[in-house]
């Protein structure tokens, strides 16, 4: 889409998330001033997905540009869970990592819960651990990080002033990294919740309900105009590859929703490229700097106690 054709009302995922980089930029700067040190984050990877090179790329792309030291395990696809869990065990103990991502989906010989739930909380950027999201629903309470692409979500809200209180809220999806976490968030920002997911009934009429709709459901174009209420605002998490002759590569990506005629309803719509992808990696480098920022506080600690020892 060129510049010109782009709608109205776009929310320009691109944008929000290079303003979030920028953010996360300062501060590493002024930390690096302050302590003469960065963050970093280690991210593996295992196998050779192509789509999985492409996240990690993404990533490394995003460090180098907010000032975060990337490490990086390629470890080929019949690597044993005994060796993964101890290259996890090893980024655990390293104190110049501060964030620990296992890049998803790993093979199927893999216990990928157990080895997920190797990583430090305190290094869980992806926030994906149970106690994360466990937070994530309790209210009053805050997860020691956010979710990424969740959080993305929010965060494409708010910048584009969207008052998420009080509203209706539909989430198409349940899975344990987008669908749960992301309803938990627009609860704790006070949203009316519903949950549609593969076994709902009757989806376009709860969807019709909705002032604000995230669809994370992983089918091509699911979300259709005639579901979709006059003025609502549209979160579309999907990533699906659909078969595109007009291209060179002869694919193309689309969302979870058919743009083309739902944009036309909506008051706002994020679009796919270009929406809520580029805010995960955003919300990874936030995630990363927090929990540098945490790591510079506990050693800061560390020495106040050394002190009052020696006193
Ligand atoms: P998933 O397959 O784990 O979950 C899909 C969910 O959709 C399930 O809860 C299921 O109940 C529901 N569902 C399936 N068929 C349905 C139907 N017919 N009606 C209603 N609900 C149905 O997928 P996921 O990991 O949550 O990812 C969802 C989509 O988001 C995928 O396209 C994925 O590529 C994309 N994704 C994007 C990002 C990003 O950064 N933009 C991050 C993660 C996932």
């Amino acid at each position: 889409m060129s510049q010109k054709e782009k709608p109205k009302n776009l929310i320009d995922g691109r944008k929000i998330s290079r303003q979030v980089k920028e953010e996360v930029k300062e501060k590493i700067e002024e930390l690096k001033k302050l302590h003469d040190k960065s963050p970093g984050l280690a991210v593996i990877i295992v196998g050779d997905r192509p789509d999985s090179r492409t996240y990690v790329n993404m990533k490394k792309k995003a460090c180098a540009f907010v000032g975060i030291k990337s490490f990086e395990r390629k470890l080929e696809v019949d690597v044993t869970q005994e060796e993964l869990i101890k290259i996890v065990r090893e980024y655990n103990e390293n104190p110049e990592i501060n964030g620990i991502l296992v890049q998803l989906p790993l093979p199927k010989h893999i216990d990928e819960e157990e080895i997920l739930s190797q990583i430090s909380l305190t290094k869980d950027v992806d926030g994906f651990s149970p106690y994360n999201i466990g937070k994530c629903a309790m209210k009053g309470r805050d997860p020691l990080f956010f979710p990424c692409t969740p959080y993305g979500c929010i965060q494409l809200l708010k910048r584009s002033n969207v008052e998420i209180s009080g509203k209706e809220a539909v989430i198409i999806g349940r899975s344990n990294i987008v669908g749960l976490p992301v309803s938990f968030l627009l609860l704790k920002e006070n949203a009316t919740i519903t949950i549609c997911h593969s076994r709902t009934k009757d989806i376009a009429s709860t969807v019709k309900r909705a002032d604000i709709i995230i669809a994370a459901v992983g089918i091509p174009k699911f979300v259709k105009a005639e579901w979709v209420k006059e003025g609502a605002v549209i979160i579309d998490v999907g990533i699906n590859s659909v078969e595109d002759k007009t291209r060179k590569s002869g694919r193309r990506l689309v969302g979870d929703v058919d743009f083309e005629n739902v944009k036309e309803k909506a008051s706002l719509i994020t679009p796919v490229p270009g929406g809520v992808g580029p805010m995960t990696v955003a919300m990874l480098m936030v995630n990363t700097l927090r929990g540098f920022e945490r790591s510079l506080e506990s050693e800061q600690k560390e020495k106040e106690n050394e002190k009052e020892k020696e006193n």
